[in-house]
Formats: structure tokens, sequence, C-alpha cells
């Protein structure tokens, strides 16, 4: 197996220098993430959630520096990315969190990787391919009450025994996942916590790790959702820096790795009542400089924000008019004579979400959605490139950093 430490990371220039839009990622950012939330996690050990390519950050050079900060398990959501993390030399715990097809069995042990038994169905196929020689590690699923995947709770104990018994298996997991845990004080992750530790004592075969918790359930069910013996935390969102809401994420010293920055494209001073683009919904108040930025919904920045996003530029937070496109929106930097506009030109990058603001939690706000949809979002068109503020001289000394304030 190669050192996943060894992995190129691609930086090349070429590929992002005068890119009209690009996500920049701060690997640095990633570690301290990890070694937060692993403290966090006590005994219970991270298992880095990194499927939809590291929600959006990029799976490989996420996973490496998830690694250099002590991360020994990872989570994904479907096969095809436990593969890849594999083939990228990573030696640890692969789960692929998704529910197996029985003909992909074969291939979680070719890949030595872990899969989750979510249904009656799953384990029968298991207890048929299952061959000492091509052993599989399975982690069983309880739906305890999010109603997407998993075994009825008392339908576990029977399933796990007859597991148990088959010689080419291997108990690596016990889990659940809760529906509500975002929310501070929610019942009803205490009723699924309360199902999940009565299957846990039901079950009278050893089990690697027992597992409950994502972020929200590590921020506020604290302790008891992890306090299995042999537990893990599946931590996804707040290894990328936030938590489902800004009150949550205050609840860890967290640090957003992705920055989404868009380039002026062009410039322009236009007088009152021009109006600004599709439908021609937004019409000049008055004349004022307009600029035209490299980022519209194909690259991920959400055509539901038109009307309400703002992005930071010239050290100032101006509105998004007009609606977003697919590759292109317009912003309104205000009277030609003053600042903001006086000191941006074109090529100038604008940050539409960052450490420093506007954050993910806005762009979202502003769009009805989630973070998560946000990050997941960026789409693969957008050239990422990679920081690594704590020790990576040549990366920082390159004229890539817009804004020395966002530092
Ligand atoms: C995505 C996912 C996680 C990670 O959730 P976060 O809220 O990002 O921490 C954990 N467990 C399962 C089953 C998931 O699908």
């Amino acid at each position: 197996m190669r050192n996943p430490t060894s992995l190129a990371i691609n930086r090349s220039a070429d590929i992002v220098e005068g890119a009209p839009v690009t996500a920049t990622v701060d690997l640095a950012a990633i570690r301290h993430n990890a070694r937060i939330l692993q403290e966090r996690a006590g005994e219970a050990e991270l298992m880095a959630v990194i499927k939809a390519d590291a929600y959006g950050h990029g799976a490989r050079p996420v996973a490496r520096a998830a690694h250099e900060a002590g991360v020994r398990h990872y989570g994904v959501a479907r096969l095809p990315e436990g593969i890849h993390l594999r083939e990228d030399g990573h030696t640890g715990r692969i789960l692929v969190l998704g529910a197996p097809s029985p003909e992909q069995l074969p291939r979680y042990a070719d890949h030595d990787l872990d899969l989750t038994v979510s249904s009656a169905d799953v384990a029968a196929a298991v207890l048929r391919r299952a061959s000492p020689t091509a052993p599989l590690r399975v982690h069983v699923k309880v739906d305890t009450g999010m109603g997407r995947l998993g075994l009825p709770p008392d339908d576990v104990p029977a399933i796990l025994a007859r597991l148990s018994d088959a010689p080419g298996v291997r108990l690596a997991g016990l889990w659940t996942h809760f529906a509500t845990a975002d929310a501070s004080g929610s019942a009803f992750a205490q009723t699924q916590l309360d199902r999940f530790r009565a299957v846990v004592e039901a079950v009278d075969v050893d089990v690697e790790h027992v597992h409950a918790a994502n972020t929200g359930a590590l921020l506020t069910v604290g302790e008891p959702a992890y306090d299995f013996g042999a537990s893990l935390v599946r931590s996804g969102i707040a290894l990328y820096g936030l938590a489902a809401t800004p009150e949550l994420s205050a609840r860890l010293d967290l640090r957003p790795a992705m920055r989404l920055t868009a380039r002026v494209t062009q410039l322009k001073t236009v007088p009152a009542g021009t109006p600004i683009s599709y439908g021609a919904r937004w019409q000049a108040p008055r004349r004022t400089r307009i600029a035209t930025l490299g980022a519209g919904y194909g690259d991920g920045y959400p055509r539901r924000g038109s009307g309400r996003a703002s992005v930071r530029i010239g050290g100032a937070s101006c509105p998004v008019v007009g609606t977003i496109c697919m590759d292109m929106c317009m912003i309104d930097l205000g009277p030609p004579d003053q600042a903001p506009a006086t000191r941006v030109e074109r090529g100038d990058e604008a940050v539409l979400f960052g450490p420093a603001g506007p954050t993910a939690h806005e762009v979202a706000q502003w769009s009805d959605t989630i973070p998560y949809e946000i990050f997941c979002g960026v789409s693969p068109r957008v050239p990422r490139r990679y920081t690594d503020r704590a020790d990576d001289a040549s990366v920082q000394a390159r004229p890539v950093q817009p804004a020395a304030s966002d530092a």
C-alpha cells in the first residue's frame, strides 16, 4: 500500500490561475477541525465522513489531511468512493454508509471495505457470499427512527447472531443514525438513543465498534451518543468547519475550510434605470457601478439566492443584483466615485463564501437550503485550489489569496 501522505495534490497553477471561479480549500483547517473533533469525542474515535467528494472539498486531499491529523476511520456513501480511497493508498477502515447491492459484495472483499448490513436481504446475501478466503466486514445498521436504512430493532439480535456464526463474516459494527440531532434537546433524538441502547444491550455477541453520533449528536446529545466503549463519531460537516446551524457551529472552535471566489470579468458604470440580467427584474436605482462575476448556478452558486445574496469585494459587502445566471452573476458596487467601486478592478476576486464571510450558512439561508447542499453543490467544473496555511510556504507565497483580511 502506498503511504497516503505521499499523494500528490493537484496544485497546478495553469488550471486555477485566472479561473473565473475557484474553490480554495485550506487543508490546515481540515486538520485543525479533525483534531478538535477527536478531542471532543474523547474515548470514541473520529470517523471522517468524506462522501460526495468530501462534501465538495475533494476526497483525496481531505482524506490525506485527516490522516495527518490522526484519523484512521473513513465514511463514504458509495462503493466507488471507498474503492478510490483504497486505491489512493489509505490503510484505515473505510465504511460504505449506503446500502450495498448483493452483486457488489465481492468488491467489498477485494478492497477490504466495511459494508452496511441495512436489511434482512443484505444480511442473507452476506451469509451466502462470505467465505474465509474473502471475508466481509459488516456494520449492522438499526433503524431507530430515521426511517431511511436499517433493520427494525427487534430483528437485530437474531441477525447479528447468525452473522457472528458465519466463518467469513467479521462483525465490525453495530450502528444507527439520528434524524433530529441538529436540534438541541431533541426528545426524538433521546428516543432513538434509548431504542439503540436497548438493542446494544440485547445483543450478546462481540462487535468491534458501536456507533451512533454524527456532528449534530456530538454537539447536542454529547457523551451519551458515543459512550458505548469502542465507539466512533461519524462527523462530516464539522470536518469542513461548520455545523448545521451557526449556533451549533459556535460550540466548537471550527475553521471553515472552503472559500469560493469569483473574478470580476467585466466592469461598467450604468445610468439609473438600466436593467440587469434575465427577466430585467432589477433596474439600477441610480447611476451605479456594476461588476460581472464569473460564477453562477452552473458552478453551484444557487439561483435561488437572486435578490438576496451578497458577496465581499473591495473591503465591502455588495449585493448580487438581477437573476443569477448559469455562468455569471452581477453585483452592485454602488456609486462609481466611491469605495468600494473605486477600489475594484477587472480580475479582482469577490468572495461568495468563506471563513471571513459571507458564510456558507448565509448563502444557504439566501437560497432556502442548508450548508451541506451549498458545499456539495460546488460543481466539478470549479477548480479546487489547496492551501496549507500552517506549513506550506510555497503555496502561501503565491499571489492567490484575494484578500489579506481573509487569512
Ligand atoms: C453523512 C452522514 C454522517 C455525517 O453527518 P454530518 O452531519 O455531516 O456530521 C454520519 N452518518 C451518516 C449515516 C451519514 O450519512
